[in-house]
This record gives structure tokens, sequence and C-alpha cells, in this order.
């Protein structure tokens, strides 16, 4: 058996392990040091546009702690891209709120701004102005950023930006994750850096993130005994993992580049082929991390992507289909969607190949072999 290609694997630098032994040597092993400052610290200049950074245990606690902030509560209702991965809705669920679900555009594969209006007004009209709106950057390409943000600010609606597949993406030269009221990212092992697991909640409102770390902190008020007026959450990150976060800051931009160019080596590859279509950026506007290469298999062939996914595994590659929207999920089958169908469409002919910034020639050679063989 040829050796495993994974879809996206952890890719470590020089430093992260010196980042950690200091911990040892300092004995800082808490959900607290030096590295957690030090990585916040990293992830807000790498960010700019003065943001201010909470380092989490997960990019799901990172949006649970967003939502609670602006205020989501039982019974309210929150918009949420339906073409995404289940931690960007299931915080909603968690605060006893309803998620309503918005389809992608063809272009971008994340939110329409069409139906997200039609959304707003609709639910407007049922009597529930919506609490937030959370937008995806699917696999590192930017979402509609001005016309997602011009609608959201005509209704006075809150933007969450889930930035959790996207950091190093930009919009307009300006990075990914600082457009949202609150944004977040994820330092989850498949993710484009990682600190084994980790998330982080991002602003340029200092009160929020004080407010993100108290909570985060089993929400202990000043005193000297255990004093608590708010229900707390243990969601900070460790000092251990945040070493290895302040190693990967180092090696991000490299991490970039390679994913993008195994995404580009998929389109030389198959640029001519109409069996296979490719997410291009819409415009130099958009500059996509391109954490995973995904393509659409056109079927009319006779070959679907369930006979490309097959086909690989049976090499011992692993490839996924593309994120299967939240409306189409059974858990979340009574939540009201505004769309028609796109998400679906991409749902049914899309594939994420191996993406990793640790592939070689050698792996990317294989890849095309096995799937030009069917394709
Ligand atoms: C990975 C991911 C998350 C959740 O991040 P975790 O750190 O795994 O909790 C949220 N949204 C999207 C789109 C993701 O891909």
């Amino acid at each position: 058996m040829n050796d495993k290609i994974w879809l996206s694997s952890p890719h470590m630098g020089d430093n992260e392990f010196n980042f950690v032994k200091e911990a040892f040597d300092t004995n800082w092993i808490a959900p607290l040091g030096p590295n957690v400052d030090g990585f916040e610290q990293d992830i807000a200049s790498y960010l700019g546009e003065d943001v201010h950074v909470a380092a989490l245990s997960s990019g799901t606690a990172a949006l649970h702690l967003a939502l609670i902030i602006l205020g989501v509560k039982a019974g309210d209702e929150v918009i949420c891209q339906t073409m995404t991965f289940s931690a960007s809705a299931n915080p909603i669920a968690y605060q006893g709120a309803t998620p309503v679900f918005v389809d992608s555009e063809e272009q971008t594969w994340n939110m329409s701004p069409k139906y997200l209006e039609a959304a707003i007004l609709d639910r407007i009209e049922n009597g529930k102005k919506p609490k937030a709106i959370i937008v995806v950057h699917l696999y590192g390409m930017p979402a509609q950023m001005d016309r997602i943000m011009e609608i959201a600010d005509k209704y006075e609606i809150p933007v969450v930006e889930d930035a959790a597949e996207a950091l190093g993406s930009s919009y307009k030269g300006q990075k990914l994750g600082t457009f949202g009221a609150m944004s977040i990212l994820s330092f989850n092992g498949n993710k484009i850096i990682t600190t084994s697991g980790g998330g982080a909640l991002v602003s340029k409102n200092e009160e929020w993130i004080k407010t993100s770390r108290f909570l985060a902190t089993q929400a202990r008020d000043a005193a000297p005994h255990y004093q608590h007026s708010h229900i707390g959450y243990n969601y900070r990150m460790s000092n251990i993992c945040a070493g290895i976060g302040r190693g990967q800051m180092e090696v991000l931009s490299k991490r970039v580049e390679k994913r993008r160019s195994n995404h580009e080596y998929y389109m030389q590859i198959f640029s001519s082929s109409d069996a296979v279509a490719f997410c291009d950026e819409p415009s130099e506007d958009y500059y996509s991390n391109r954490w995973l290469s995904t393509i659409l298999v056109n079927a009319a062939n006779g070959v679907d992507r369930e006979t490309v996914r097959l086909h690989l595994e049976k090499d011992n590659i692993e490839s996924r289909p593309l994120w299967k929207p939240m409306h189409l999920q059974p858990v979340f089958a009574n939540s009201p969607f505004y769309g028609d169908g796109t998400s679906e469409r991409l749902f049914e002919s899309g594939l994420c190949l191996p993406s990793g910034s640790n592939l070689t020639n050698a792996d990317l050679e294989r890849v095309v072999t096995k799937m030009k063989e069917v394709l």
C-alpha cells in the first residue's frame, strides 16, 4: 500500500518546540502565561487594523463567546451561511437561538448578498430582527465583503466573521478576520496553522476582547475568594498550545505560499479539461490562502465526484466532498433557509483535494495521476 496522502495535516516549522520547551523550563503549564500573551500579540500585529485578540481553546469556543457578547439569547435568530462546517452554526444552538441559513453565490461559494437581504427582510416581517450575521470564508476564499457589510450596516446587524479557514487571506488588501464586529480563527490540527487545538476571538473593540478573556476563565469577579456574578466558561488556550502557535506564526506566510502553489498546480494540470472546474478568485480584490484546493466535477462526462473520491481512496489518498450545507443536515431540519439551491449543487459535485503545505511534488503528481485515470 502506498503511503497515506492526507487532505491537510499539521506542518511544524523550526521553533514551535523551543517555545514549548521554554514553557516547561519556566513551569508555565497552564491556560495562561507568556506564550498566550505573545501569541495574541503575534496574531494582532499580523492582522493589523488595530485589532485585539483573545487566544481560546477552539474556534467553536470563540464563536460561542462572540454570540454571548453580542447578547444572543434563547429564542433569538442568527443568520448563518449554510455552506460551512457545523461549528459555524452549533454555537447558535448552544444559546438556544435559531439559525437562519443563507445560500451561497456562485463566485466565491460564500454567503449570497441577495439572499442575505431577502432573509433579513423576511425575518423582520415575521417579527424578529436577526441578532447577528455569521459569514464564512470557506476554504480561504473571501466572501463578497463589501456587499455583505453594506447590507449588515443598512439593517444595523453585527457581522461575525468566521475566518477559521481563512487566516492569511485578504479582501481589497485587508486581512480577513478584521472586517466583522467580531471574527474568529481556528488552529485545529487540519487548519493552515495549528496549535494542535485552539482558536481566537478578534475584534477592534478592546472591551469585548477583555470580556471574552473574563468569560473564558470562569468569569471570576475581583475578590480574594471565588466570587461570580456571571456564568463562566473554561475556554482559554493553554500556554503549551500557544507556544506551538508562536512558532507557527513565524512560518504562516510560507504556508500560504505553498497552499497557493498546490492550487496553482492542480489548476495548470486540469486547465484544459472540461471535466473539472475551479473556484477562481473573482478579481484582484480577492486573495485566498487556498487552505483547501477544491474542484467541481462535471458529471456530464459520466464520472461523478464520488467516482473520483473512491478512486483516490483506493490509492490511500484522502479527499472529501465539499462541506454539506447546514440546511440539509438532519439536526437543522427545522431551521429557515433562503436560497436557490446553489450550495446544494456545489455539494453534489464538489471535492476537496489533498492540500497540505507539507505535500511533496511526488505526492501532488501521484494525486493528479490517479485523477487523470478516471477523468
Ligand atoms: C474548523 C472550523 C471551525 C471550528 O474551529 P475549531 O477550532 O475546530 O473549533 C469553525 N468554522 C469553520 C468554517 C471551520 O472550518
